[in-house]
């Protein structure tokens, strides 16, 4: 198998489930691996699809639609995520197909463009980037820079006539944010940030699942979401520093979080309270906070405490703590590997591409009109109350966050089923 540079370990640090087959795979295969049923001692058992070659309408793999009817996609910075992640989910994609890729180093991006079939003439780097209007093949831009270079390229996407999906954090500041928005108006183009897990099918059975009350009333939302940085990896140091970042941990992977939170909640939250903290002397923190533990309150009574960080293991867990039960995700945030628990029962999927069903979910969205899961002002509202949440751990005051958001659509129903999971 051809090694790219930037293949390694992903963002997260978390390794379980991490794709390594090659890439000319088919799509049929792909997808049999991808629906592979239900794992020993889970909730439900699955027909295995693939044993009759035919994928399985309710793991929401239908094929893919004819090449004519996808939307072509340009790939924007070719690092961790795009190389690990992104550029393999157009194999399983119904919806999206990678056309072009924007790289500062023509070399690596040449390489890539061999292997996943994308032409030459679909090369571009930073500096010629403006292009693409020139390229009827390119619809979506999807962008995998640093944080603080999220705003420029989204906005001349926008200006090059192309629809966003823009990676997490939307961005770093709420200026940025509202540009992005304004100009994805201004263009009569759509703008999605990839919110990942609110396609992913353990986090929306427990969505669903707490939606339905069938645990009784949310009282207490803990997420402690958090991995090692390791100084001497490239796609680390951007991460310690503030001008890329934004800030630290809470921005990359506290996100997770925040977000949960907020869509296990089904509310707002309307005041956070936080504690930051970096050891003195570790050379990574000259920058970014490491350490942030903050609070939330919700208008319905429920709590929010959880943390983050850049120094400790890594780990994703989740629990809500309700009336009259508990419900556990842990892990909640794998690219492969997701646990659930709701009460005493188990549920754990054989796994599905999230980064796939997103680019699917957005192309729809494009194609038939229909509303964005995690619009602008969705990406908008975590980058608004992650500033808060730095500002109540510097000041050491409650920060008030009832600004009066709603989000436009709700993940728990507004993502189609097509996973025989609801
Ligand atoms: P990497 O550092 O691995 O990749 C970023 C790429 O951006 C680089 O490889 C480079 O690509 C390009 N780039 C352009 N300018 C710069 C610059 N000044 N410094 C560094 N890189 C630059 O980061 P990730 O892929 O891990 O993360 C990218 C984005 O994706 C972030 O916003 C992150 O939050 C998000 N992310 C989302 C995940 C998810 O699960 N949804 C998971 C991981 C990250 P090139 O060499 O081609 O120019």
């Amino acid at each position: 198998m051809l090694a790219l540079p930037g293949t390694g370990a992903h963002g997260y640090g978390g390794e379980k489930g991490r794709r390594t087959s090659p890439i000319r795979i088919s799509r049929r295969h792909f997808v049999a691996g991808a629906g592979a049923g239900l794992a020993a001692g889970t909730a439900h058992a699955q027909p295995r699809a693939e044993a009759a070659g035919q994928p399985d309408p309710r793991l929401g793999t239908p094929p893919p639609l004819p090449e004519d009817r996808q939307l072509g996609f340009a790939v924007v910075g070719l690092g961790k995520l795009a190389l690990g992640e992104i550029m393999d989910a157009f194999v399983a994609a119904r919806r999206a197909k990678v056309t072009a890729l924007v790289s500062g180093n023509r070399d690596k991006a040449l390489r890539v463009a061999a292997r996943y079939g994308v032409p030459e003439t679909g090369i571009y780097d930073y500096g010629n980037f403006d292009r693409i209007a020139e390229n009827p093949a390119i619809d979506v831009v999807y962008i995998a820079l640093p944080n603080a270079l999220h705003a420029e390229f989204a906005i001349r996407a926008f200006r090059a006539g192309k629809h966003v999906l823009c990676e997490k954090p939307m961005t770093t500041t709420l200026e940025d944010c509202e540009r992005m928005i304004a100009a994805s108006e201004a263009a009569g183009r759509k703008l999605m940030v990839a919110y990942r897990c609110q396609f992913e099918p353990h986090n929306l059975i427990a969505m669903r699942t707490l939606r339905r009350g069938e645990l009784g009333a949310v009282r207490v939302v803990t997420a402690d979401i958090g991995r090692g940085t390791d100084p001497n990896d490239p796609s680390d140091q951007w991460r310690l520093k503030r001008a890329l970042a934004g800030s630290g941990s809470l921005f990359d992977i506290g996100i997770y979080g925040l977000n949960a939170a907020r869509f296990l909640v089904g509310e707002e939250p309307v005041e956070v309270r936080a504690q930051l903290y970096k050891k003195p002397g570790d050379p990574r923190f000259t920058e970014v906070e490491d350490v942030v533990v903050w609070t939330m309150r919700f208008p319905g009574g429920a709590q929010f405490h959880g943390s983050t960080s850049y120094s400790y293991a890594f780990t994703n867990a989740i629990q809500v703590t309700c009336d009259n039960g508990v419900l556990v995700l842990n892990p909640s945030m794998e690219y492969h590997a997701q646990r659930l628990q709701i009460r005493d029962r188990v549920i754990q999927m054989s796994p599905i591409d999230q980064f796939a069903r997103e680019m699917d979910h957005f192309c729809m969205a494009i194609t038939e009109g229909l509303p964005v899961v995690a619009d602008g002002a969705e990406g908008m509202q975590d980058v608004r109350l992650m500033l808060a949440i730095l500002e109540a751990g510097r000041t050491g005051r409650a920060v008030s966050t009832d600004w009066g958001y709603r989000r436009a659509a709700d993940p728990a129903t507004s993502v189609p089923d097509g996973l025989g999971v609801a």
